[in-house]
């Protein structure tokens, strides 16, 4: 199979929405009226982002959901994307798990593959992903307001523990194992949350580093500070059953892909009737003040670790 093949076999699409899309020297579209195109590009290679080995259909849908959740903290509706393919060689099994993955995600959300490469190197992907926004709605790391309520969606720490039971630093429960590998693999990116924000939160994140670094991302852009109550950040049931790995799975771990939003209090009703319509955990964890960073119901001799240094600074 050629490279020609190979992309009309596993990746050419009719367009839909698009003007034109694979088979051109570039894609053209249009932006919807009165929207802004919101842009962002992830790399995803073996060793550095998956592990060898990791199933096909995995890496397919996670290079695709890492871009599809910075388009959801920035509110966008995605749209478009571009893959970049880098194969040490066509293997067609590999190629139809990447492909399934891929558009099973994709399909979800109504998401059109307009174009791409193929070329030979290590295993890994790059994709870039387009997402629209209505003209300056964009959700931003700034714009968090003091008194603003600090909110989490779903649970963490799901994806760290998976991350340590796969590097042999604990061992999870066959059960367990199960539960965290499938958040690691396929973590779900919450678009229709951050849609749902647009007009509700002043600032928004999705928490790829950790939940600790990726606050002070938008305590440092926003210029204030935070209250957090640890007893209220949201453990997954896994994290619950290894409670000696809170500060690590759900503080400092990141892959969780969850959402990290501050929004006004008289949004808290509206917050809560919306997890209740998108049936998604939101919870309120913690609030923004001046500066300073402060934790409420720290366990014994807890001190933040990654993320704090930055934190000291700020207060
Ligand atoms: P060019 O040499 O002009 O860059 P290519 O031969 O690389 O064109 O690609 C031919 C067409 O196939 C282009 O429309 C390109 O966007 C698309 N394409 C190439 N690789 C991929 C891929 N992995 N996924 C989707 N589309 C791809
Ligand atoms: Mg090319």
């Amino acid at each position: 199979m050629n490279e020609f093949e190979l992309i009309d076999h596993f990746f050419k699409q009719p367009a839909y929405r698009a003007s034109l899309g694979i088979g051109d020297d570039a894609a053209v579209f249009k932006p919807s009226p009165g929207h802004e195109m919101v842009v962002t590009v992830d790399a995803f290679f073996e060793s550095s982002h998956f592990l060898p080995h990791t199933d096909a259909k995995a890496v397919g849908h996670k290079a695709l959901a890492v871009n599809l959740s910075d388009l959801a903290a920035m509110g966008a509706t995605p749209r478009y994307v571009l893959l970049a393919l880098v194969l040490p060689q066509v293997d067609e099994t590999w190629l139809k798990g990447f492909a399934d993955g891929l558009f099973a995600l994709a399909s979800r959300f109504a998401v059109e593959l307009i174009g791409g490469d193929t070329i030979r190197g290590p295993l890994g992907v790059c994709i870039t992903a387009m997402g629209e926004v209505p003209e300056k709605k964009a959700l931003l790391r700034q714009g968090a307001k003091v008194g603003d309520e600090i909110w989490v969606s779903g649970t963490l720490g799901d994806a760290r523990l998976a991350l340590a039971h796969r590097r042999g630093e604990m061992k999870l429960s066959p059960e367990w194992a199960i539960v965290c590998q499938q958040k690691i693999d396929y973590p779900e990116p919450r678009v229709l949350l951050g849609q749902n924000l647009l007009d509700v939160a002043h600032a928004a994140i999705d928490i790829s580093d950790g939940f600790l670094a990726d606050l002070h991302h938008i305590l440092k852009a926003s210029g204030v500070g935070a209250t957090i109550d640890l007893a209220r950040v949201p453990q997954s049931e896994a994290l619950k059953a290894y409670p000696d790995w809170f500060e690590k799975a759900a503080l400092s771990g990141g892959d969780d892909y969850e959402l990290l939003f501050t929004a006004p209090l008289q949004q808290h009703r509206a917050i809560e009737q919306l997890a209740t319509d998108l049936g998604l955990r939101l919870t309120a964890v913690g609030q923004i003040i001046p500066q300073g960073v402060f934790f409420l119901h720290a366990p014994p001799g807890f001190v933040p670790s990654r993320g704090f240094d930055h934190f000291a600074q700020s207060s």
